[in-house]
């Protein structure tokens, strides 16, 4: 695995892909039979036919670990955060390719020294307190004081509902010059440590799954949005400072095709905001990347409540990263190649 510490150095965006080993129902229908063949920690090609080749930033094979995959894509996001720059983490692909698995895994399990399964979140959240001890220690004589609040939402059907209180329903986003974009009525609670954010996130899966079978849906068919708004403030030379920073994680709606052919009213309306919010976000990157390399284009945030809610975290000196997650089998292929196709756009 490249652990390159220029890893952020030349472009804002980063994009990985992450290869989940097989599993036993695709072992039992199709065997070891993979449509991608890893050729390099930055290469990777879907075997066709016809055969194509994809470069990416990482490409982390099936025996890359929670902690390996932290390590690259985690520690920087909370670097940066650290000094005052906005960060989003997105896990994308179809249901079933390592979504959830990669952004909070085994969250019961409690953090990073219980389980070799918990994911980004919690590990993330770990880090960033122990980061900001350090800090405090070392710049005592600063009077540095750090304020962290969490908010957890899902985005469905280009509706906004609050995690952390599933009363709330159709919350909007506003603007103002002063707080930027933000949600109405949003619930955020104050953090301490990684303990208080796990607890957060058990909180807002359970709310999310009751929401899920009280509207009858799949919570794969819903973005979740876990934001957390890190504040800083310091005393120096007489004057008092202040400082800034979103980290969001993000765990997509399934990438795989929405059926819009024979579906009708609701579904027909669901396939169809999934789809456009998914291609709005591909979009929004491109154009960040097209900048990026000096090309510059109109970026149409508003045209998915997901992109218009992160639009203060996209582009500009914030960081994204995009994990694109994929099933090595055959029996996956095109879902696999659709997704390439889409992380591949956004290099
Ligand atoms: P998604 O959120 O994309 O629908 P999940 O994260 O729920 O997918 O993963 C589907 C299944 O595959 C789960 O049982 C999960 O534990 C397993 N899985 C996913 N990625 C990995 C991985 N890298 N290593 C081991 N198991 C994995
Ligand atoms: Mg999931």
């Amino acid at each position: 695995l490249c652990e390159d510490p220029s890893f952020w150095k030349d472009h804002n965006v980063q994009v990985i892909i992450r290869m989940r080993p097989l599993s036993n129902n695709e072992i039992s229908v199709q065997g070891n039979n993979k449509c991608v063949r890893q050729e390099s920690c930055q290469t990777i090609s879907w075997t066709g036919p016809p055969e194509a080749r994809f470069t990416f930033d990482l490409v982390a094979d099936e025996n890359v670990s929670q902690e390996n995959l932290f390590k690259v894509a985690g520690v920087p996001m909370v670097d940066n955060c650290m000094e005052g720059y906005n960060s989003c983490m997105f896990a994308y692909g179809q249901t079933g390719s390592g979504k959830t698995h990669t952004m909070l895994g085994d969250i019961e399990g409690g953090t990073r020294r219980h389980s070799v399964n918990c994911g980004m979140t919690p590990r993330i959240f770990e880090h960033l307190f122990s980061r900001i001890q350090k800090e405090k220690e070392v710049r005592r004589d600063e009077k540095l004081k750090f304020t962290c609040k969490c908010s957890f939402l899902e985005i469905y059907n280009e509706q906004i509902l609050d995690l952390l209180d599933p009363s709330s329903s159709n919350l909007q986003i506003r603007e103002d010059s002063k707080k930027g974009v933000y949600v109405e009525n949003l619930k955020e609670m104050e953090v301490t440590n990684a303990r208080d954010v796990i607890q957060l996130l058990v909180q807002g899966a359970a709310n999310r799954k009751v929401a899920a079978t009280n509207m009858n849906r799949a919570s794969s068919r819903s973005h979740s949005v876990f934001t957390c708004i890190i504040e800083s403030q310091w005393d120096s030379q007489g004057v008092t400072h202040f400082r800034f920073a979103r980290l969001n994680l993000v765990d997509l709606a399934g990438s795989e095709r929405q059926k819009s052919s024979g579906a009708e009213g609701e579904r027909l309306k669901e396939a169809t905001n999934i789809n456009k919010s998914l291609s709005t976000l591909g979009l929004v990157i491109m154009n960040l990347v097209g900048i990026s390399n000096g090309k510059s284009h109109h970026v149409p945030y508003r045209d998915s409540k997901l992109t218009f809610l992160l639009q203060d975290s996209l582009g500009g000196n914030s960081k994204t990263i995009i994990i694109a997650n994929i099933s090595p089998s055959i029996c996956c292929s095109l879902e696999t190649l659709s997704t390439l196709k889409f992380a591949q756009r956004a290099k």
